[in-house]
């Protein structure tokens, strides 16, 4: 098996997890890292004020990615437990969250452990909530595209939309200037305002896919019939995007 991801590392984070977790077991035979079983635990929000307790037992699959843990594992839940209406995306797997606030998450501990009791478990606890009290515990995001859009929003505190692009667009364009105007409106310096947040951000994703969360919001803005204007497009897409379209459409200005 070719492999760029360090074995080591994935058996030793495997033998932590299934050390733990003991009906989970590292597999390897269908060619990719993959730990698979029942996951059990009991799990409580006490930090967030929720006292309830509940036990889960769901039959999972994680796959470990060949750059792990540079990419963070993906996971199905194969026991069959989990509605197909609830946060599932297209190809099968949990949508655990905006892939950026996953991506923070992991990096404070990545290792499978980590990924486990701090992305998964509260997804499945969430989920077992539902069940119970016909709503998510913290609120709940939308799925897929509007998600993304959401997420952004509070972690930047903005609601205007032009304010939301033109502080990715910084993410997007890797174009972080401390003492340029903060897009949010607010007159001040970037770095008296925002540039906490944009830098916090930045180590976690490539510039590459804050460009991507940044055309998912494009598209989202554009799609309610809202043009966007130039101050706050992203060069990068300005450079490789062909917009002559949505010029002539007035969708740019
Ligand atoms: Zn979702
Ligand atoms: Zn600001």
């Amino acid at each position: 098996m070719t492999s760029d991801a360090p074995l080591d590392l994935i058996r030793s984070h495997c033998e932590e997890l299934t050390a733990k977790y003991t009906s989970l077991m590292f597999d390897i035979s269908a060619g990719e890292y993959a730990v698979k079983g029942a996951l059990r635990f009991s799990a409580s929000a006490k930090e967030e004020g929720i006292p309830e307790v509940f036990h889960g037992d769901y039959q999972i699959a994680i796959s470990i990615p060949r750059d792990y843990p540079k990419s963070y594992p993906w996971v199905k839940e194969v026991g069959g437990k989990i509605d197909t209406g609830f946060h599932i995306n297209p190809d099968g797997t949990l949508c655990l969250g905006a892939p950026i606030a996953i991506r923070k998450t992991f990096d404070e501990n990545p290792t499978l452990i980590g990924f486990v009791e701090s992305c998964l478990i509260p997804f499945l606890y969430s989920y077992e909530y539902k069940l119970k009290n016909g709503k998510l515990p913290f609120g709940e995001l939308s799925h897929g595209d509007l998600g993304i859009v959401e997420h952004y929003r509070s972690s930047f505190k903005v609601a205007d939309d032009y304010a939301l692009l033109g502080l990715l667009r910084i993410l997007a364009d890797d174009s972080y200037r401390g003492h340029l105007e903060c897009p949010c409106g607010s007159k001040q310096r970037l770095r008296n305002c925002h540039g906490e947040q944009l830098l916090d951000l930045k180590p976690h994703q490539s510039q590459n896919a804050f460009l991507m969360d940044y055309v998912t919001v494009m598209g989202t803005v554009l799609k309610k019939g809202t043009p966007i204007p130039r101050a706050v497009l992203s060069k990068v897409v300005e450079k490789n995007v062909d917009l002559s379209k949505l010029e002539k459409n007035g969708a740019i200005i």
